[in-house]
């Protein structure tokens, strides 16, 4: 659809202009929604028979609809796990568009694929997994932990006797909501093992070992997470990855949020035993400073996951001919038709190099600790444990649930911060608190010390 007239050449450049001026502001406007009703009575109908023009569109989406927007790279978005995409990921994500390539099959996308495995290969080689480890770049850790485990159930099933059972697979209570939401997809019942810190291979054991034998026979699988989404803590990788191997289970690390880590030597070695799983989850959007949305699974075997997704199709057999022989990233995940989503993350590794990745993650991990060090100082709040990766927990001495609720809604309403409050197991509970999770390198020490003050 080349749709070109003079508007459009003006439209052109004022989004490019737009582009440009966002990539290039470190302290955007942090905004915040408004409801359905409100923005519709403020930007009217946009789709409309004739069209409203793209200087109009464009013109509501910068003056109100944007604004609506959380910046999840601004420095005072501490919450959720924020993100803070590399100015050259941005531009190669417009790129990636431009071009149109399509990413499913070799023979359409071969030298975009091509870059997308260079990427994969620095992300192989952090997680030490032994050749032919191999994977592809999905839609986000949802996705990539949905591929890896329907691999796992597959594998499983190829035993007669597992055809009609369904499958069980064990994880902890840290473990991110989305492995819960996987196995309702694939109908597998998930057990929980209580271990609201890292969970260790004593107490999977224990806990396997308590279940009836018609439940062993059905587990297939145990997910342990590479740094929790709530508070960055990385269960007993090496441990669990032995207890797997002598029960034959499937071996997944789901390190959506903390496998960007595994970039920096200070905590690197808190992942040994990644290197022996059967599957690895890591989100590049999330602390590998890509942009939306860029997830990886990588397979210790990716033969058996080519085994559980390659698509079958009359008019699909082509793409397998010698002719366009290669290698097909929608083999080795659950979709077809895909964006060259590990575009963006190869132009960033080839124009900064893997020691500017290094450095900005073990500044994320600085900044959780030089947190740690400004709320012990501070006589109104204290630690709920130490700084993990770069999570951390702490509570603001006397507060309440509600205190926490409207010290947030404060802060977001008057522009100045995004900072939300969790939940942590005490002795009597589970008790609300307060989190920072830094990605952001730019975030500052004062940033912080601001951010508590406002809580006096
Ligand atoms: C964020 C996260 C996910 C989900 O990833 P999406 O990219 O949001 O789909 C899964 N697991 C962990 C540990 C996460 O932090």
């Amino acid at each position: 659809m080349h749709d070109i007239d003079i508007d459009m050449v003006e439209m052109t450049l004022d989004v490019v202009k737009y582009a440009i001026n966002r990539i290039t502001q470190t302290n955007p406007e942090l905004g915040k929604p408004k409801t359905e009703a409100e923005l519709r009575r403020l930007v009217g109908e946009t789709v409309t028979n004739s069209g409203i023009g793209g200087e109009k569109a464009f013109e509501l989406f910068r003056q109100v609809l944007v604004k609506a927007t959380v910046p999840i790279d601004h420095p005072r978005h501490l919450a959720f796990v924020p993100a803070s995409p590399t100015r050259a990921a941005i531009l190669f994500d417009l790129v990636t568009s431009a071009s149109s390539i399509h990413g499913a099959y070799w023979m359409e996308g071969a030298g975009g694929i091509f870059c997308e495995n260079e990427a994969m290969k620095w992300l192989v080689s952090l997680t030490g997994m032994p050749e032919p480890a191999f994977g592809v770049f999905t839609s986000g850790g949802t996705a990539a932990n949905l591929s890896a485990i329907v691999v796992a159930r597959e594998k499983w099933r190829k035993n007669p006797r597992n055809i009609n059972q369904k499958g069980i697979l064990i994880t902890s209570i840290g473990a991110h909501s989305s492995i819960k939401a996987m196995a309702k997809v694939i109908d597998a019942d998930v057990l929980l093992v209580a271990s609201e810190d890292a969970m260790s291979q004593s107490a999977l054991e224990a806990f396997y070992d308590k279940l009836p034998e018609t439940e062993k026979e059905r587990v297939f699988a145990v997910v342990a997470t590479g740094g929790t989404t709530n508070a960055g803590i990385i269960d007993e990788l090496d441990g669990i990855a032995n207890f797997c191997r002598s029960k034959n289970l499937w071996f997944h690390v789901d390190a959506a949020y903390g496998g960007g880590a595994l970039a920096a030597k200070s905590v690197r070695h808190l992942f040994k035993g990644i290197e022996k799983a059967d599957s690895v989850t890591i989100d590049p959007h999330k602390w590998l400073f890509s942009p939306y949305d860029c997830g990886a699974v990588i397979y210790k075997n990716p033969e058996e996951a080519k085994e559980a997704h390659a698509q079958e199709g009359s008019y699909l057999e082509i793409f397998k001919d010698e002719g366009a022989h290669g290698f097909n990233p929608s083999d080795y995940q659950i979709q077809l038709t895909r964006r060259l989503r590990g575009l963006p993350l190869w132009f960033s590794l080839a124009t900064h190099g893997t020691e500017k990745y290094e450095w900005a993650v073990e500044q994320g991990i600085k900044l959780a600790k030089i947190a740690g060090e400004l709320i012990e100082k501070n006589p109104l709040t204290e630690l709920v444990r130490e700084p993990s990766l770069s999570c951390v927990l702490y509570r603001r001495i006397g507060w309440s649930a509600e205190d926490y609720r409207n010290w947030t809604y404060r802060n977001h309403e008057s522009g100045f911060a995004l900072v939300t409050p969790t939940k942590w197991k005490s002795t009597n509970g589970y008790e609300t608190v307060s989190r920072f999770c830094f990605i952001n390198p730019d975030t500052t020490q004062k940033d912080i010390q601001d951010i508590l003050k406002s809580m006096e």
